[in-house]
């Protein structure tokens, strides 16, 4: 240990954030809270994150016993005390609202008014497939979602009442103290149990028959997904308000993400298309034509220029034959066709007599008798050169778990260099 010397700036950010003293008094607090966040309250142009600190400050400071502890021991033991780690705390706006008690901007300045939480968003994979994409398509989905039972109206009562529930005084949270030490408590607060952070309770005779008391009921819907020609892989397609349902709640959205599975023929970059085609040796010599049936169905002639030689690994492109552009359905991309030769594997000594006397001459400089005396022979082995590199680098890797292996205690670390 090094002593306890409290850091004083551990315990003085807050008073710093609010603009007053150390010594201020609840009343001095006040006031310059209410100063400094007017000033930085977002629906003025301030800064959210700057707001969010005055409003945690304040929370903090405003009360006595949560005021004590960060005195003494600062922003730390607040944190650990207020359970869940983290922030902590409240939501800044709900702070403000209840400090003002109504729009402190006067007269309906504030966009906000009564904050509503919103709920969250549903998000769903959507696999299609290029010719999808290409073509433009609708797919019709079923979904299952909490809507407002219509009963109740999302109250979950036949009166429409509901009572505080017992075990919170309607709060949602409860709150429990431990005592630390003589002069420190601390106090953590988590959702009520009972009403499971609602803060209401209703009675069995008054509980909604349709929903059961839930106050959401489960639908079944069906929505229509048109997807454009010319999106992308992981582009959104959003259905706003189309998320679960809940009382008090502003409702999420279900949002689509677009997933495009692989075509056996075509690849896509961007609005370009990729195909790939093999020519025999007499094809890339001598010419060639082929068919090729584009994601429509329609058949493409491709043909080469006559006299035209293509090299194996060459590329050429067709324009306007790629993808549409989205919302420019009209405009295209490039189709690039990748050409591979296929060569024979082997030749008579005839066929080699008949092509050399077709094909351009040898290169001029040949060795002599006597340069070849002064070479060592050599073997021309066949080789895989993909699988080649793959055992290389199996054979680095398995050294490598040796060397670990004495100081790793679980498995974790094979996990982590088998995937490299
Ligand atoms: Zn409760
Ligand atoms: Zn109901």
């Amino acid at each position: 240990m090094f002593g306890r010397a409290p850091k004083k700036s551990d315990n003085s950010k807050y008073y710093e954030c609010l603009g007053a003293p150390e010594t201020a008094s609840a009343d001095d607090l006040k006031k310059a809270y209410r100063k400094s966040a007017i000033k930085n309250h977002p629906d003025k142009g301030g800064d959210p994150e700057k707001f969010k600190e005055i409003s945690h400050a304040y929370e903090v400071l405003s009360d006595p016993e949560k005021r004590e502890i960060y005195d003494q021991y600062g922003e730390d033991a607040l944190k650990e005390g207020m359970g869940g780690g983290g922030a902590g705390g409240h939501d800044p706006f709900d702070i403000f609202q209840s400090f003002f008690g109504g729009s402190p901007f006067g007269g309906g300045g504030s966009s906000r008014g009564r904050r509503q939480r919103r709920g969250e968003d549903v998000v769903h994979p959507l696999k299609v497939s290029l010719d999808d994409l290409y073509n433009g398509t609708s797919k019709k989905l079923s979904l299952s979602r909490n809507v407002l039972c219509s009963k109740c109206k999302g109250k979950g009562s036949k009166s429409g009442a509901s009572m505080k529930c017992a075990g919170c005084q309607g709060s949602g949270m409860k709150v429990s103290i431990r005592h630390l030490g003589p002069s420190m408590i601390q106090q953590m607060q988590h959702p009520c149990n009972e009403c499971k952070g609602t803060g209401e309770a209703i009675s069995d005779k008054d509980r909604c028959t349709t929903c059961k008391g839930e106050k959401v009921v489960q639908q079944k819907k069906v929505l229509e997904v048109h997807v454009e020609k010319g999106m992308q892989n992981g582009q959104k397609i959003t259905f706003p308000g189309e998320a679960d349902e809940a009382p008090d709640m502003i409702t999420g959205d279900i949002v689509f993400v677009l997933q495009q599975k692989a075509h056996p023929k075509f690849k896509r970059k961007g609005d370009d298309l990729f195909v790939e085609h093999t020519l025999s040796l007499t094809e890339a010599l001598c010419g060639f034509q082929f068919a090729l049936v584009h994601l429509d169905s329609r058949q493409l002639l491709i043909k080469s220029q006559p006299g035209e030689v293509v090299k194996p690994e060459q590329f050429k492109a067709i324009n306007d034959e790629g993808m549409p552009i989205y919302q420019r359905p009209f405009m295209k991309g490039k189709l690039y066709i990748h050409f591979n030769v296929e060569f024979p594997d082997s030749l008579s000594p005839e066929h080699c007599k008949a092509l050399e006397a077709i094909l351009p001459s040898r290169p001029s400089a040949q060795l002599t008798p006597m340069e070849i005396d002064e070479c060592e022979e050599t073997t021309l082995h066949d080789v895989n050169m993909e699988e080649e590199m793959r055992r290389k680098q199996a054979q680095a890797q398995h050294e490598a778990y040796d060397e670990d292996d004495n100081d790793m205690p679980g498995g974790a670390q094979r996990v982590q260099c088998a995937q490299q």
